[in-house]
């Protein structure tokens, strides 16, 4: 139930009973609901079951008595050592000082923030302390819930009982959160994606980690990026809005806001040198003999890619599916279909490797290091003994700071030979996670056959901002601008011509299984008129679905 109407339809039912005396929304949050749902063409009541997590009756009768006791089911702290990041040198920063301004005099605004790479749980902490002590609230958004962001423990470790974490959870415990967060039972909450919408009064400071994290786009309707929701949300409740990322995104850099970044530079010095034989740099080869504890980035998994059929020569592919077939864990198996490698020409089994997966990778480094080499199950930093890990994009993960003496980035060629718009955006902000792990007086060896790449260039830098002028260039020229609403929609054959008649920057019209597929990309402005005319589409059977920013 939203309010009063006097538009009533004919088959209006009375109203039987209230199935709940807990309100789900408040004035506040079915406005932005509504913007939403404007913004990204869904259904106001999809949008509405978002921003609510599902309800479990029982909590409520219960939650009577645990309302007003703050923080007395939230489990505190689960073991584990306290972690205390070291306190955020805003002195340090261009713009420091004036973000720092903002949050202490409650003000509104918008600031993307790079950090220093081991300021970037301090500079979440201090912003949220400085919110609370300006008698605000504050929510930090993190992409993942597993393992738990070094940034999210910090959050919790600093400030106790006042932190709701909204971070994974049975259907129950989320519900009996949220409740206790309605009931105005803590002053910070800590959480994924639908923690953007938590329901805290008095909002000072959204604070979102890693926002170039891919995570953080819903990937069901209304398909929404929580960037763009914590922006507005935060413009609607006269907050401060914080995109923090070491590698900011081409859109949150599009948006024109102040941007707050070390003054001189924090990073390791990164050497940039071309892959040797099976990609093993001479120089790589030496730093590995010499270090203690470093991360070595081999983004292929397995050992290497089956190249020829020994038995009759053919070249290597999957005799049912035509697939490439690659060497893992012992096995060559396709990588489409996992059926056992055999060749499709003679059913020979024995076959000639490309070696140069992260297996090998392991193998040779082990061969060279003067300490333990391995490839850890789950994300971990190496030990403070004294530890070498190999790993790919899962393994660059928000695990506090590094300490490391070395960094080496295997392959970064191989992000330009991956389909999609964003892949080297998204392989860039990776690198640049991993080369913040580096100790500043450490190492970063990148292997590149294309030194001049503006990626590479941001990662010397420790700086993307000609990346992203690069970007934007070649986003426009694609006809998906930086910044213009992005949509796809699904619908039947008529569907193609009535998308003809809109006013739009592209649109690419596609067949796919008797359907039609567009991508569209919109000016800002048309939005509310294509959004009017593509729930006119589907209420005759033209559109079926659509979704927002789709991954390009
Ligand atoms: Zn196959
Ligand atoms: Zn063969």
């Amino acid at each position: 139930m939203l309010g009063p109407t006097d538009d009533i339809p004919p088959s209006m039912l009375t109203v039987q009973g209230l199935v709940s005396p807990i309100p789900s929304f408040d004035a506040r949050m079915l406005d932005l609901a509504r913007w939403l749902s404007e913004r990204y063409v869904a259904p106001l009541a999809t949008v509405i079951d978002r921003i609510v997590p599902p309800r479990v009756a029982s909590e409520e009768s219960e939650g009577a008595a645990s309302a007003g006791r703050p923080g007395g089911r939230s489990g505190g702290r689960s073991g584990g050592r306290r972690e205390v990041p070291r306190p955020a040198r805003w002195g340090e920063y261009e713009g420091g000082p004036a973000l720092a301004r903002a949050i202490r005099s409650a003000s509104a605004g918008a600031f993307v923030l790079r950090p220093i790479p081991d300021d970037e749980a301090g500079a979440a902490v201090d912003a949220v302390s400085a919110c609370v002590a300006a008698g605000r609230r504050a929510i930090v958004l993190v992409p993942e819930a597993t393992p738990m962001p070094y940034t999210a423990r910090a959050i919790r470790d600093a400030f106790g009982d006042l932190v709701a974490m909204f971070v994974g959870g049975d259907k129950r415990a989320r519900y009996r959160m949220w409740l206790d967060i309605a009931a105005g039972g803590y002053d910070v909450v800590v959480g994924t994606r639908p923690a953007v919408f938590a329901p805290l009064a008095d909002l000072g400071l959204i604070y979102v980690s890693r926002e170039s994290h891919p995570a953080l786009r819903e990937d069901r309707a209304p398909y929404y990026h929580v960037r763009e929701v914590a922006l507005e949300r935060g413009r609607r409740e006269d907050a401060v809005c914080v995109l923090a990322a070491l590698c900011p995104s081409t859109e949150t850099a599009a948006h024109g806001l102040p941007e707050v970044a070390p003054r001189g530079r924090r990073w390791a010095k990164v050497e940039v040198v071309k892959p040797g034989l099976e990609g093993r740099a001479p120089r790589v080869v030496q730093a590995l003999r010499q270090t203690r504890r470093a991360f070595v980035f081999a983004p292929l998994p397995g050992y290497g890619v089956a190249q020829v059929c020994r038995n009759c020569a053919s070249p290597a592919a999957c005799a049912s599916c035509g697939g490439v077939l690659r060497q893992a864990e012992g096995e060559v198996r396709c990588v489409v279909c996992e059926a056992l490698g055999t060749c499709a020409v003679c059913g020979g089994l024995d076959f000639g490797i490309r070696r140069g997966g992260a297996e090998r990778v392991e193998e040779w480094v082990s061969a060279v290091a003067p300490v333990p080499v391995s490839r850890p199950p789950s994300p971990r930093l190496p030990a403070a003994s004294g530890e070498i890990l190999v790993g790919g994009s899962e393994d660059v993960r928000d695990l506090g700071p590094g300490g490391l003496d070395l960094v080496a980035i295997l392959d970064v060629d191989r992000a330009a030979r991956r389909p999609g718009l964003t892949a080297v955006e998204r392989a860039l902000a990776t690198w640049m996670e991993a080369a913040a792990w580096a100790i500043p007086s450490g190492r970063v060896i990148v292997q590149t056959s294309h030194p001049a790449e503006p990626a590479v260039q941001a990662l010397v830098r420790g700086n993307p901002g000609r990346f992203h002028e690069r970007e934007r260039r070649r986003r426009a020229q694609a006809g998906f601008p930086v910044g213009a609403p992005t949509y796809r929609v699904i619908g039947d054959e008529r569907l193609g011509s009535e998308v003809g008649g809109f006013d739009v920057i592209t649109a690419l019209v596609t067949g796919l299984g008797g359907r039609t597929v567009c991508l569209l990309a919109l000016e800002p402005g048309r939005v509310p008129a294509f959004g009017a005319a593509v729930r006119e589409m589907a209420a005759r059977g033209v559109v079926e679905r659509v979704e927002a920013e789709p991954h390009l």
